[in-house]
């Protein structure tokens, strides 16, 4: 292998967006048949928003909705941040500790917030913005929606449950939410009225989380992700360069199975726990596959360094991109495909 040759395929890599971290990787590339995907923020945006919130009989959808809520504010998850976002941004809420932008006075359109000028009265108390007829006047006298809601109670001994949920202590109530099995581990079961909800809103791709308190399931919660636009077609060019796309996530079979439909791969392989990722490429490397490997997050960290190459989302986690080979710096599913032939071709021009 002449050097020159090398960088010049470390180069055309840059400036498609791709860092090479392991060069050496690069000649294992060469043999690879088999391209394994993680599916949240890797095929899918990874940027959840709540769709629906199915109460249990007898609980109110706002309870559930602000319970989950305050516990999920504790949490980075992409699922935690839907379901927190849409809580914090419900005009039943509003966030524990953050004043809404009516109170800081930034909704009157003051230039200076309220509290700033200790003895002076702002502008909309003071009376000179009751003649412009503005609407936002009203905001001086009758409190804004968001402060007439029940602020969200805050969270004690917090606990994220890996792959599964998190758990903590919301308004003296012991919350978990999550996957079905973390609440058997508090050995609560869904009724079968929400394990028929679970099912239906499911089986339309959303990802769905059961609430418990106190014991009993409360409800279940949906949020849903959308595919980026451009990982159809990277696996359509995977496929075309021979390689065998398999679709693997912590998440549950029907939302992956129809993720994997809509961008055309055959092979899923679903609710496989964190560190039982690393398991999945090892077992395909021990069918005597070479494998590659596209994921963004903590949870796919071992399986990017166990694959043959592993590739890291420029917009996923440190942890993630260290682990891997090369990094996708746009995180466009589409430059894995090239990675794998710009590999082929500079190995072309060394030999
Ligand atoms: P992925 O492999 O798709 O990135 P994870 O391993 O991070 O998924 O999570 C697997 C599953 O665990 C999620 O689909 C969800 O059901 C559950 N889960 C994990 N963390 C949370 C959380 N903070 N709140 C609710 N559910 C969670
Ligand atoms: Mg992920």
């Amino acid at each position: 292998a002449t050097p020159l040759a090398m960088m010049m395929g470390t180069g055309t890599g840059a400036k498609r967006g791709i860092l090479i971290k392991d060069a050496a990787a690069l000649e294992r590339a060469r043999r690879i048949d088999t391209i394994v995907l993680d599916k949240t923020g890797t095929v899918t945006e990874g940027r959840m928003t709540l769709t629906q919130v199915i109460p249990a009989a007898g609980e109110s959808a706002d309870d559930v909705l602000r319970t989950a809520g305050a516990l999920e504010v504790a949490s980075e998850h992409p699922i935690a941040r839907a379901i927190a976002t849409a809580a914090v941004e419900s005009p039943h809420f509003a966030a524990p500790g953050t004043l809404p932008a009516a109170i800081s006075g930034e909704a009157l359109g003051d230039e200076s917030p309220h509290f700033a000028a200790p003895g002076t009265l702002p502008a909309a108390i003071s009376g000179e913005a009751s003649g412009n007829g503005s609407p936002d006047f009203a905001g001086a006298t009758t409190p804004p929606a968001a402060i007439s809601g029940d602020p969200l109670p805050g969270v004690t001994d917090f606990r994220n449950v890996e792959g599964l949920g998190a758990q903590g202590i919301v308004d003296g109530r012991a919350v978990v939410v999550g996957r079905p099995q973390l609440l058997d581990q508090w050995s609560v079961g869904l009724t079968p009225e929400l394990q028929r909800a679970f099912d239906e809103a499911q089986a339309t791709g959303a990802t769905v989380v059961a609430i418990a308190w106190d014991g009993a399931p409360r409800g279940l919660l949906a949020v849903a992700d959308t595919v980026k636009p451009t990982s159809a077609e990277a696996v359509a060019e995977m496929r075309a360069q021979g390689l065998d796309p398999i679709l693997v996530t912590g998440d549950a079979e029907a939302p992956a199975r129809a993720v994997a439909a809509e961008v055309g791969i055959d092979r899923v392989i679903a609710g496989v726990l964190p560190h039982e990722k690393v398991t999945v490429v090892t077992e395909l490397q021990q069918e005597g596959r070479t494998v590659a490997m596209v994921g963004d997050g903590v949870n796919d960290a071992a399986a990017l360094a166990q694959a043959d190459l592993g590739m890291a989302m420029g917009t996923g986690t440190d942890v993630a991109i260290e682990a891997s080979d090369l990094t996708l710096v746009r995180g466009d599913l589409r430059v894995a495909a090239d990675a794998v032939r710009l590999s082929r071709k500079t190995l072309r021009i060394i030999r």
